[in-house]
C-alpha cells in the first residue's frame, strides 16, 4: 500500500500547526509563523479570538446539533443580521462555499422554471473563476485542471472573459438563467472587477431578465473593508454566496437572496442536514458581533492602507521577483516574475505564510485584526525573502 491514509488530494507542506494566537500560528516543532494566508481568508479574526472561543464554548455546553425540522434560534438571529446589513431579504445556511454556490445556482434556475420558463437553465461565468469543487461548481469554474478526469461536465455553463461586457452580452441566449461573477477573483489571482463592469452586469441582467449572482465566498465578510465587496461598486445583486470568513474558522456557508429571486424556494426545495447548525451559528454570530461593531470595517480600510503603503516600495525594490500589488483592502495579490510557489516557500522560510493563486500570484489574506506590529513584521519578512530570491 503506497496511498496515504489521508487521501492525497493536496500537495501539502510538511508542517503541523499545533495552535494559533491572533495572527500567529505555532507549529508542533515550536516554529512561529505570521499567518497571512488565514486558512485562505477563513480565520478573519485570527486564531483563538477570545470572543469567538467564548461563544463556541457556551454553545458547546448547550446544544451542538438540531435538525432543520425545527426552528433554530441562531439561524434566525444570523439571517436577520445579514439581511439588515445587505441587499438581501432571506438567507439559506450551508457548510461551505461550494454549497453556497450550489444553492445560488439552484435558486436562479428555479426562479425561471417555477414561472414556466423551463428552458432557462444556463449560467454564464467568467474565465479564471473559482466557485468550488462539486460537480456543478467545477463546471461553473470551467478550469481544465479541476475538470480533468471528472467527465461529463455538468451541462449548462458558458464562459466569457472576465471584465468583457461585449462577450457577456453576446453569450446571452433565450436559455440563459443567470450570470455569476466574483467581484474580486480570488483563486484566479486576486483580480478585481471594475466597478463599471459590475454595474454593467446589473444593467444587462435587468435587460434580459437574468439573475445576477456574486460569489463573495472569498472577497466578502469585511475582507475589502466593506461587509461585501460589491458595495464598493454600489450595485445590488440578486444572490450572493458567502462562506470562508463567515465562521471565523468554523465551517459555515450562506446563500443570500432577495425576496424576488428566492420567491420559489419553498419548503422541500432545498436542504442540508448540517446547514446552519447551532455551533456554526454561534461562531458566525460571534464573528458578526466583531465585524459589525462600530468602526471595525473602517479600521480594516486604514489597516489596509498602512499595509499597502509599506508593501508597495518593498515590492518595487525587487523587480526581478515581483510585478505589481493588486486587489482591495486586505485581499492582496503580488504578481511574480519567478514561480509563485518559490516565493511562497521563501516567505515561509522567513516565517510568513501566504498562498499561491492563479496568474502566478502570491496572495496575502491576513486576518482583519492585524495591527502595525504584524504589518511591519510581514513587510520585513517579504523584504528579506525577496532580497534572497533576487540574489
Ligand atoms: C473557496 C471558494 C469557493 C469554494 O468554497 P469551499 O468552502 O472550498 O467549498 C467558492 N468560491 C470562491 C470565490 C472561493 O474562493
Amino acid at each position: 500500500m503506497t496511498i496515504t491514509a489521508v487521501m492525497p488530494t493536496y500537495a501539502r507542506t510538511d508542517v503541523v500547526f499545533d495552535r494559533g494566537e491572533g495572527a500567529w500560528l505555532i507549529a508542533t516543532d515550536g516554529r512561529r509563523f505570521l499567518d497571512f494566508g488565514a486558512g485562505i481568508a477563513v480565520t478573519a479574526l485570527g486564531h483563538a479570538h477570545p470572543h469567538l472561543v467564548a461563544a463556541l464554548k457556551a454553545q458547546a455546553e448547550k446544544l451542538w446539533h438540531c435538525s432543520n425540522l425545527y426552528r433554530i434560534a441562531g439561524q434566525e438571529k444570523l439571517a436577520q443580521r445579514l439581511v439588515d446589513n445587505s441587499f438581501a431579504d432571506t438567507v439559506f445556511f450551508c457548510n461551505s462555499g461550494a454549497e453556497a454556490m450550489e444553492c445560488a445556482i439552484k435558486t436562479a434556475r428555479r426562479f425561471h422554471q417555477a414561472q414556466g420558463a423551463k428552458h432557462k437553465y444556463r449560467v454564464i461565468t467568467a474565465r479564471g473563476a473559482f466557485h468550488g469543487r462539486t460537480l456543478a461548481t467545477i463546471s461553473a469554474g470551467g478550469q481544465e485542471k479541476h475538470l480533468d478526469g471528472f467527465a461529463p461536465r455538468v451541462e449548462g455553463f458558458d464562459q466569457v472573459a472576465f471584465g468583457n461586457m461585449n462577450e457577456m452580452r453576446a453569450a446571452i441566449t433565450p436559455q440563459t438563467a443567470a450570470i455569476v461573477v466574483e467581484p474580486i477573483q480570488g483563486e484566479g489571482g486576486i483580480v478585481p472587477a471594475d466597478a463599471d463592469y459590475l454595474r454593467g452586469l446589473r444593467t444587462v441582467a435587468d435587460e434580459f431578465g437574468l439573475v445576477l449572482i456574486f460569489d463573495e465566498v472569498q472577497c466578502g465578510l469585511g475582507r475589502t473593508g466593506k461587509l461585501f465587496a460589491h458595495e464598493w461598486a454600489r450595485v445590488k445583486p440578486d444572490i450572493v454566496a458567502l462562506a470562508k470568513g463567515l465562521g471565523g474558522g468554523f465551517p459555515v456557508g450562506a446563500c443570500l437572496a432577495t425576496e424576488r429571486a428566492a420567491k420559489f424556494m419553498s419548503a422541500g426545495t432545498h436542504g442540508s442536514t448540517f446547514g446552519g447548525n447551532p455551533l456554526a451559528m454561534a461562531a458566525a454570530n460571534a464573528v458578526l458581533d466583531v465585524v459589525l461593531a462600530p468602526g471595525f470595517l473602517e479600521k480594516v480600510t486604514t489597516t489596509a492602507e498602512k499595509l499597502w503603503s509599506k508593501l508597495q516600495p518593498v515590492v518595487a525594490k525587487y523587480p526581478k521577483v515581483f510585478g505589481q500589488v493588486r486587489g482591495k483592502g486586505l485581499m492582496i495579490g503580488l504578481t511574480c516574475k519567478i514561480p509563485n510557489g518559490d516565493v511562497v516557500a521563501k516567505l515561509m522560510a522567513h516565517g510568513l505564510l501566504s498562498v499561491v493563486g492563479g496568474d502566478n500570484v502570491v496572495r496575502l489574506l491576513p486576518p482583519l485584526i492585524i495591527g502595525e506590529a504584524e504589518i511591519d513584521a510581514a513587510v520585513g519578512m517579504i523584504d528579506k525573502a525577496a532580497a534572497e530570491l533576487s540574489a
